[in-house]
């Protein structure tokens, strides 16, 4: 299946989160987290849509000067996604600056703190200093906090002495083009099929395509290509959980929303012999890691965030999680 999303681990597994996915044929990025990072070029920050934050602990946001710094002449508003009381954090930050040159600014920033019954979404804008301009409260009617055409988010709330996100990343279904009645109706491929694919994701299935043939082009209706054309299976699933305590609740939560991922991100800060510290810190070991991704059924477990007490160890990490993804 060629894959919708295209996922990195900025910093490799040893220093701060950060997880950066490309959604495939769109101008657009999200970012999971952001520590401290460099290993994105600007043309890549600018493209980001949506930064979801897990928790305001530094390591986690400090990358957000960076970004705000490459963004700020933007005219595509930057989405941002926290736990409960990460709107004030965030203005507060934003205000810590003078903004007397920016009235022409476009940039809007919207943030959008995630509680467990609801959402409250802030709008903050360059041209004002970052004064609040509006706020929102909705109730949660599910885990999905954010949604477009070609991605879902889900978040659930969990425990690290502070609330934390987890968050999952997911198709709604892939979009397979069958290549070979494509070629029996005379289609030429070209942008009409990201067109196509947008339309049957938002269910815009009335909508006429311009289809290119061998001379020309013709306009079909989407729900007729959709039949002719496209066969639908289950979509990719990334999912990202950093900084939580081993309990019942946490793991029970996080299953929720997020059995049979594709790739798991998870942090692996201890090891188990450590695990009382981890318990007390609200983290986990790796073998813990390696436990959560084996009852989820991950297909690939990335680590990340491990302790730098470990970063000499890293063999003894891997071999935790391995492990502990193996038994029965
Ligand atoms: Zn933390
Ligand atoms: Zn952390």
């Amino acid at each position: 299946m060629r894959p919708s999303f295209l996922s990195k681990l900025v910093n490799g597994p040893l220093f701060d989160p950060v997880v950066h996915v490309k959604i495939l044929n769109e101008r657009t990025s999200l970012l999971f987290d952001c520590g401290w990072f460099q290993g994105l070029a600007n043309r890549e920050v600018l493209r980001l849509h949506a930064l979801f934050i897990s928790h305001m602990h530094m390591d986690h946001f400090i990358g957000f000067d960076r970004i705000l710094r490459v963004i700020l002449h933007r005219e595509h508003p930057i989405h941002v996604y926290g736990p409960e009381g990460s709107t004030e954090k965030i203005i507060l930050k934003l205000q810590a600056y003078s903004w007397n040159l920016t009235q022409n600014y476009p940039l809007d920033v919207i943030i959008h703190e995630v509680g467990p019954t609801a959402v409250i979404t802030t709008h903050a804008s360059a041209r004002s200093g970052f004064q609040v301009s509006s706020m929102h409260n909705r109730e949660r009617s599910s885990h999905t906090i954010a949604r477009q055409g070609r991605f879902h988010v889900d978040a659930v709330v969990l425990d690290h002495n502070i609330p934390t996100l987890g968050f999952v990343l997911r198709e709604p279904f892939h979009i397979h083009i069958l290549g070979d009645v494509l070629r029996e109706k005379g289609y030429r491929t070209g942008t009409w099929i990201g067109l196509l694919k947008t339309c049957i994701l938002e269910d815009r299935l009335e909508e006429m395509i311009p289809v290119r043939m061998s001379q020309g082009e013709t306009l079909c209706k989407a729900r007729t290509l959709m039949h002719e054309i496209v066969r639908t299976s289950r979509g990719q699933k990334l999912v990202y959980i950093t900084d939580i305590r081993f309990s019942q609740t946490n793991i029970d939560r996080i299953k929720e929303i997020a059995l049979d991922p594709d790739i798991l991100f998870v942090e692996a800060y201890y090891l188990h012999e450590l695990r009382e510290r981890a318990y007390e810190k609200g983290h986990l070991t790796a073998q813990q890691a390696g436990h959560l991704g084996k009852e989820l059924g991950a297909k690939k477990l990335v680590p990340m965030h491990v302790s730098p007490r470990y970063h000499h160890r890293m063999r003894d990490i891997l071999a935790e999680i391995s492990h502990a993804m193996e038994k029965d």
